[in-house]
């Protein structure tokens, strides 16, 4: 991917914006794009870079990234406060062609990888709430607020960040919530003695800004939390509006990351707010499991992706009724007149707190208000789910030991209710 139209091979200590930005690290990539930590050197303060590929179909959707950041950033910033911030954006011309660079407030890691280094055991319930509290407050401004559906919310594109201000600094502030190294190649390719130099380099370059300053700088390793996520402050914030779109302006008919797709989409029957309400839910399952809520599998037996996802979704859900199932442009490739499925035929019906009973080991009153938080969500007809406004007052987000106070202490939950007098949150006492 990185030759000509693809990624910008971005070395450590690479200045960008005319030499306002200075690259540190890789932070992660997607199919866009590459994601580096820089120091702004106006503001002495950590962004995140993300670094668009050039070809032309990429320049459009980062334009259209852009334009619906801005609309977040120039919203209500207290409401927006768990939607990432657009802080500035250029182009940059390098040997693959130009990219449209945009500059974001660093964040801290991703939840994919809160999962992974939990072991994918599945976080402690009163962590799962902090964090779905947050992605809704993201959600039901995005929503209600700005008109705009996510349409690939996942793990991957919620990231953790610090009750303290992360891009102040965040190797020695102790407070950056970045859980380990990043895997693999973090340098953009180079060989470890080369990675050495450029390390020097960079760390020359910023200590350089820190005298001048009087402020920190360098590139030691983020500090690592213990084994466990007991420390960890669970908020977060939502990213990646690459395929976000305002719900009068549908962009594509295939949404979602299949995994978190809504049944809606797979049929082909319009979609609207509600496919994030039933992505959210299947994150929500993630969280408090470690296991994907649905991974269909095609080919092979006789049928496809799309009709063991439905099938898999009956076997949780029970039964599409009819009217749903035969609704949509695509719902002739998988189900009959009479709304059965054409090639699935035995479905091993295994409803959600029995799951969560016997599979994940969770107790029987755990298990039923979970369920009775998720299902709705979970519901085959697109305009009954609730909305993100609704779902926060569900009493499962709010009840007494939903966040603890060493979690979320009083004043940083304040901060996240200004201006959401409609959306009082509760906080343990
Ligand atoms: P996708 O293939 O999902 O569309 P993308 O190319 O649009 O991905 P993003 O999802 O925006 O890219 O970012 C890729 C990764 O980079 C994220 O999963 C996250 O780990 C990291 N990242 C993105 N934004 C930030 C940020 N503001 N602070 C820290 N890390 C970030
Ligand atoms: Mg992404
Ligand atoms: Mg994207």
């Amino acid at each position: 991917s990185y030759r000509k139209g693809g990624y910008h091979a971005v070395r450590v200590a690479d200045q960008f914006a005319g030499g306002r930005y200075i690259a540190q690290r890789k932070l992660g990539w997607g199919q866009f794009s590459t994601v580096w930590l820089a120091y702004d050197i106006q503001t002495s303060s950590y962004v995140a870079l993300k670094i668009q590929k050039s070809a032309a179909e990429f320049v459009q959707a980062a334009l259209h990234e852009i334009n619906v950041l801005s609309s977040i950033a120039n919203g209500d910033s207290s409401n927006s406060r768990c939607l990432v911030q657009l802080i500035d954006h250029f182009k940059h011309t390098g040997p693959n062609g130009q990219h449209l660079c945009m500059v974001l407030e660093f964040l801290g890691d991703n939840l994919l990888r809160l999962i992974k280094y939990n072991h994918y055991k599945g976080l402690p319930l009163s962590k799962v709430r902090a964090v779905c509290k947050c992605i809704l407050i993201g959600l039901d401004y995005l929503h209600r607020e700005l008109g705009i559906i996510h349409t690939d919310l996942k793990p991957e594109n919620i990231l953790l960040f610090s009750a303290i201000d992360p891009s102040k600094d965040p190797f020695r502030s102790g407070v950056s919530p970045i859980l380990e190294k990043p895997e693999g190649n973090t340098n953009g390719g180079f060989t470890s003695l080369i990675e050495k130099r450029l390390k020097i380099r960079a760390r020359r370059a910023v200590a350089k800004i820190s005298l001048k300053r009087g402020s920190m700088g360098g590139i030691e390793e983020a500090p690592k939390f213990g084994r466990n996520i007991d420390g960890i402050d669970m908020r977060c914030k939502i990213v990646d509006f690459g395929n976000a779109c305002w719900a009068d302006k549908p962009l594509a008919e295939e949404i979602q990351t299949r995994q978190y797709r809504a049944p809606e989409v797979i049929l082909k029957a319009g979609y609207s707010f509600s496919v994030d309400m039933w992505s959210f839910a299947c994150i929500a399952f993630e969280l408090a499991t470690g296991d994907v809520l649905f991974t269909p599998k095609g080919g092979g037996q006789g049928f496809c992706e799309d009709e063991d996802h439905l099938a898999r979704m009956m076997e949780l859900l029970g039964k599409m009724p009819r009217k749903i199932a035969i609704a949509g442009a695509q719902s002739k490739d998988f189900f009959d007149r009479h709304g059965d499925l054409k090639r699935i035929r035995r479905l091993k019906f295994w409803p959600l707190d029995k799951l969560l009973m016997d599979r994940y080991k969770f107790t029987e009153k755990d298990a039923s208000e979970f369920s009775e938080f998720l299902l709705p969500l979970l519901d085959f007809a697109p305009e009954k789910r609730p909305t993100a406004q609704k779902c926060l007052q569900h009493p499962w987000l709010n009840c007494k030991e939903s966040t603890p106070n060493e979690t979320i202490n009083e004043s940083s939950v304040e901060k996240v209710n200004i201006g959401m007098s409609n959306l009082k949150i509760k906080v343990g006492k």
